[in-house]
């Protein structure tokens, strides 16, 4: 008899391992096409499912950490990725890291021996019609790259991201900032999105960014430090001429000391309350969450190395003891306009049979790729077993992730890939002397918990 599979999956990395693995569990069958080793992505070394393409570090694994409760989120829903991490870990402080070729041989023996799954070696070009889940991640390109690019209507995939730090609103000295829009109207923050944000009106009202001023002396060491600071030099395949219009703040500086002055960080239309003038120069933060929780630095994508972007951004007076919640980023990636184009199961709206997983929904990292391929998964099982699995709750990681993905965005929002950070959660009353954070992981365990009751009951019944 013919072995006809009930899902596809593309690409067995990261999202879709996990992926095949858990609706296999659920009882489907499921065919998971891997191009390897016949075609390699620039990045891609070993015909192992479940490469790691760079670090082997799947980061803390302190509960309270956001990295560390999400991968105790996705323990306690039956990662396969993250047993097969636990059982390769070497020692490496709070941190999970892993032997990397025993942990892609961990998931490649796990899925290759299951037998509701079947691995077909291949490179697809083209989209099924049965339903399909698409993990292809940040290096999908060629064919199946344009024939998702044109489902989804020609300008809602990108290949770039080109990402500025994000800082925790109670992490700002509101001694040195000040809330106000230019000229103290709808505005007119000066970045990359600043056309579409005039198009859709502009921010939300006068006073929603909080600046940063800074007068000469401070710019002036400012920009020395930006000058020198150590930098993060791009792959072989990432070209740095794509990046002219969304160019890094150090590139700015480079081109001459003023250069930034009259680019994210011009002054004009704000007067600092303090002083009555106007200052020499401003960085300016606009709200990244709902929530109001995180702010990110406007107009500043950056490829200064993640600590150097905490000493040199904590020179600016207002972000002096700043907390980041994400660093600036600039590399190749590929996603597509998740809010924009899918629904809230990750199907294409145009073609629901079609679904995503993986950093092409615009996620970042190895485990929240991984996690996205376990909900998304989830969600299809729930459907073909007629038992439909409600989202994970919007208070844990796992939600805070799904929410990202699926949440509506006004017109004009420029969608950009995340990573796990407490500002996808809704916040908690008090501050971070309280232990919010820790309030905040507990309650994510706990309604967690209240979910896995509904959904194993549904999915994996
Ligand atoms: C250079 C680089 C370095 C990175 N470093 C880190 C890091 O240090 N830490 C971190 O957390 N994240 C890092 N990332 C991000 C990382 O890739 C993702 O976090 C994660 O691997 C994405 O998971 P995924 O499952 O979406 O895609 P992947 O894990 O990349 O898996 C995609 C799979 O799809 C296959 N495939 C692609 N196209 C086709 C096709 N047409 N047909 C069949 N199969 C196909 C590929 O061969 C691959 O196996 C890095 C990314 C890049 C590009």
């Amino acid at each position: 008899m013919r072995w006809e599979p009930d899902v596809t999956i593309v690409g067995g990395g990261m999202a879709g391992s996990e992926a095949a693995w858990q609706l296999a569990e659920a009882g489907l069958r499921v065919a998971l096409v891997e191009m390897k080793p016949s075609a390699m992505s620039p990045a891609h070394q070993s015909p192992l499912l479940g490469e790691l393409v760079c670090s082997n570090s799947l980061r803390s694994d302190d509960p309270v950490a956001p990295a560390g409760l999400l991968k105790h989120e996705l323990r306690r829903c039956g990662s396969m990725v993250i047993a097969c991490a636990d059982q390769h870990r070497v020692p490496a402080g709070q941190a999970l890291a892993v032997e990397r070729f025993g942990f892609a041989r961990a998931i490649t023996q796990r899925i290759a021996l299951h037998p509701g799954i079947r691995i077909e070696r291949r490179r697809m070009d083209e989209l099924p019609k049965s339903p399909v889940i698409v993990c292809t991640g940040p290096l999908t390109e060629g064919q199946l790259g344009e024939v998702i690019r044109a489902e989804l209507g020609g300008d809602r995939m990108y290949f770039y991201d080109a990402i500025a730090p994000i800082v925790a609103a109670d992490s700002i000295d509101f001694d040195y900032a000040f809330r106000a829009s230019r000229w103290g109207r709808d505005s007119d923050a000066i970045d990359r999105d600043t056309a579409s944000d005039r198009a859709a009106g502009g921010d939300t009202g006068v006073g929603d960014y909080i600046n940063c001023p800074m007068n000469k002396a401070q710019y002036d060491d400012f920009i020395t430090a930006v000058n020198a600071g150590r930098k993060v030099l791009p792959h072989d395949f990432e070209e740095p001429k794509y990046f002219e219009s969304c160019m890094p703040i150090e590139v700015m500086a480079e081109r001459g000391p003023q250069t930034l002055r009259f680019g994210p960080m011009r002054p004009i239309g704000l007067r600092d309350p303090r002083t009555g003038f106007r200052p020499w120069a401003v960085v300016q933060l606009r709200p990244e969450n709902r929530y109001l929780t995180a702010y990110n630095l406007v107009g500043f994508q950056t490829r200064l190395a993640y600590p150097e972007q905490q000493r040199i951004f904590q020179m600016i007076p207002a972000l002096h003891r700043a907390e980041f919640l994400r660093y600036g980023s600039i590399h190749r990636n590929t996603y597509i306009d998740a809010p924009a184009r899918l629904g809230e199961r990750f199907e294409l709206r145009s073609r629901p049979n079609v679904r995503f997983a993986g950093l092409l929904t615009g996620v970042e990292g190895y485990i929240e790729s991984c996690a996205m391929g376990l909900v998304v998964a989830w969600m299809l099982a729930g459907e073909l077993t007629g038992r439909a699995a409600p989202p994970p709750p919007p208070t844990t990681m796992l939600g805070g992730l799904y929410h990202h993905v699926t949440a509506p965005r006004d017109e004009g929002y420029k969608y950009g890939p995340t990573n796990v950070n407490y500002g996808l959660l809704p916040p908690l009353p008090g501050t971070r002397k309280d232990n919010r954070k820790e309030r905040m992981s507990e309650r994510a365990r706990a309604d967690l918990e209240t979910w896995l009751g509904m959904v194993r009951v549904n999915v994996a019944a």
